[in-house]
């Protein structure tokens, strides 16, 4: 026997293996007192949870071929940096927006369940998945601010999706938070059920940075954070309260946006 072999016979578990088996162990017994389930549909997965293969498959992530500027996909390559017809007709106040998924069944389940069925869990792996997808992004963001709710409706829905998302994608990514940055200056009507239209006169002038953020935003570079995006008028009123405080830039990540005509 080498005195390495030796050293090795007699050497005691580290510390650090340990504690990783003793964490493999409290898992199993958690998962045997609660299986992981998939996150959208509840169905038992193995390992520590995440999407059963089913959803997994049935989610349309968003990848590219897309427009730099508005994310949406292409259906081919169309060269690097190109941008839709819509980003060159109507140029969005943002500078880039990238989506994980389309907003179609697996996507709005994860999203419901986030919203509506407090599944708070959810928050972080999405905000992992949402990093990823917009990791040019954070990696150029100085700041992550979520789309802020109406302190009225926040008092009646406990907490702001957008705001746990936000959490989860700046600790992801290791940016700095800032919940307050943006606060909903008026209640707005919930934009389900509104023309394109109405939805961008509901929103214009909701959002401010009030007058003791302004120097946190000025100059910066800022990820601004939302859960879906519908037509956009939230985001882009969003982002113009943020250039209007000075902003040098606005990027805008969501979990899952509509995408029309991939159908
Ligand atoms: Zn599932």
């Amino acid at each position: 026997m080498t005195p390495d072999t030796a050293e090795r016979f007699i050497k005691p578990p580290s510390a650090a293996r340990l504690a990783a088996a003793a964490r493999a162990a409290g898992r199993a017994l958690t998962d045997l007192i609660l299986p992981p389930q998939c996150l959208a549909c509840d169905r038992r997965v193995a390992g520590d949870g995440g999407l059963c293969p089913e959803c997994w498959s049935a989610l349309r992530l968003i990848e590219r071929p897309y427009c730099e500027r508005l994310g949406t996909p292409f259906p081919y390559d169309m060269g690097d940096g190109a941008e839709s017809a819509e980003a060159i007709a109507d140029p969005p106040p943002f500078r880039r927006c990238r989506a994980v998924a389309a907003y179609d069944d697996v996507a709005r389940r994860l999203v419901h369940g986030l919203k509506y069925r407090d599944r708070l869990e959810l928050a972080g792996r999405m905000g992992v998945w949402m990093a990823r997808a917009g990791a040019e992004l954070t990696g150029d963001a100085d700041l992550v601010v979520p789309v802020p709710m109406h302190r009225r409706r926040l008092w009646s829905r406990r907490f702001n999706q957008s705001a746990n998302l936000a959490a989860a994608v700046a600790a992801s990514a290791g940016k700095a938070l800032a919940t307050a940055a943006l606060v909903r200056v008026r209640p707005t009507r919930q934009q389900v059920g509104l023309t394109a239209a109405e939805r961008d006169r509901n929103v214009r002038g909701a959002f401010q940075v009030p007058d003791d953020r302004r120097l946190a935003v000025a100059g910066r570079s800022v990820l601004l954070v939302d859960d879906v995006l519908t037509t956009g008028a939230t985001v882009k009123a969003a982002t113009r309260a943020l250039l209007r405080a000075g902003a040098a830039a606005v990027d805008v990540l969501v979990f899952a946006r509509v995408v029309r005509g991939l159908d």
